[in-house]
């Protein structure tokens, strides 16, 4: 039995274990991926107060060091359900079962999917969803990535360097990017935005060789020669276990404001999970404190 049991070992997560570990509570982290989370794929982190430059494996590893310095335990566990009985929540992750007196979560989002019929099978034969993790694989080859947002044209900066042409297809004219972010992708020659485009079809056997693009405006379709595509087109929730322990909104999130307290006493959400405005490590970092703290008192209150 822990006092705390955190689901999910990214910025918020690992923010909140370091909290509570310093509060002198003990603390378990459940993690199914990569410790560290969305940020442990970030190319570079260069708005992170206090870091003028870091890569997203390097923090992800401070925090991971930092949290169990302090005895924190990290298990690579998937939590599947969530058992409340007489004020202890207990976590089933398929093998084992974990029990605390408090819960956060701090589940984070996952990649949205294009949603295309054919998007899975092309998994490992030219799609990806993280340019850090596949992107050696295009070596001065051809690729494209999809989306407008931070996410897509970092990927794209950080491709340009290892492919040889990088397109990046948006739906729209206007990015969502941040204004140095959009300054960097156009510094790099080797990157040609395809705007007004969507992907309608993955084409090639067996490896991706191009994709069917619809124009926004016309509706008209082209066909563009790629040898790998990066989908960067946003995230959305992972609470699909929550989804009957506490009250999540309509587009999954869960129901918690900036006291990061949820609809039950003694679960706390933190970062990217929960109902907010903003989404950013700061923010997840600011997250976690709060949830960690908000656990303490809660533990200390019902002692
Ligand atoms: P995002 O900002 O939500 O951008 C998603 C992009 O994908 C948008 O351009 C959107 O187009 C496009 N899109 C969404 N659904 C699509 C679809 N079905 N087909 C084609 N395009 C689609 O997501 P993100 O880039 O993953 O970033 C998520 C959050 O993390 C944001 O708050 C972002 O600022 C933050 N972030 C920050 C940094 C940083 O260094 N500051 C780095 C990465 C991420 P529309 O624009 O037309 O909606």
């Amino acid at each position: 039995m822990q006092d705390i049991l955190i689901v999910g070992a990214g910025t918020a997560g690992l923010t909140a274990a370091i909290y509570a570990a310093r509060a002198g509570k003990t603390v378990t982290v459940l993690e199914n991926e990569a410790v560290g989370g969305q940020i442990a794929t970030s190319p570079q982190v260069e708005n992170y107060p206090g870091f003028e430059s870091i890569s997203g494996a390097e923090f992800s590893d401070r925090l991971f060091t930092q949290a169990t310095a302090l005895g924190v335990s990290v298990e690579l566990e998937k939590a599947q359900a969530v058992r409340v009985q007489d004020g202890v929540f207990t976590v089933e992750t398929g093998g084992e079962s974990y029990s605390a007196r408090a819960l956060i979560l701090a589940t984070g989002v996952k990649h949205r999917r294009l949603g295309l019929a054919e998007e899975a099978s092309y998994l490992g034969r030219g799609l990806s969803y993280c340019a850090v993790c596949d992107g050696a694989f295009f070596k001065n080859r051809t690729v494209a990535v999809v989306g407008g947002g931070n996410a897509a044209l970092q990927s794209a900066i950080y491709l340009a360097d290892v492919a040889e042409k990088v397109y990046l297809i948006h739906r729209r004219t206007q990015y969502r990017a941040e204004e140095a972010v959009i300054r960097a992708m156009e510094a790099k020659p080797n990157i040609e935005p395809v705007l007004n485009k969507t992907v309608a079809a993955l084409l090639g056997e067996p490896l991706l060789q191009a994709l069917t693009l619809c124009d926004t405006q016309t509706g008209e379709t082209s066909e563009l020669p790629v040898n790998g595509v990066f989908v960067s087109i946003g995230k959305v929730p992972a609470n699909d276990f929550c989804r009957d322990l506490v009250k999540l909104d309509d587009a999954g999130f869960i129901v918690a404001d900036e006291s990061c307290k949820t609809n039950v006493p003694g679960i706390f959400a933190a970062g990217d999970c929960r109902t907010k405005s903003v989404r950013q490590l700061t923010t997840a970092a600011s997250d976690g404190s709060i949830a960690a703290l908000a656990a303490c008192d809660y533990l200390n209150a019902n002692a």
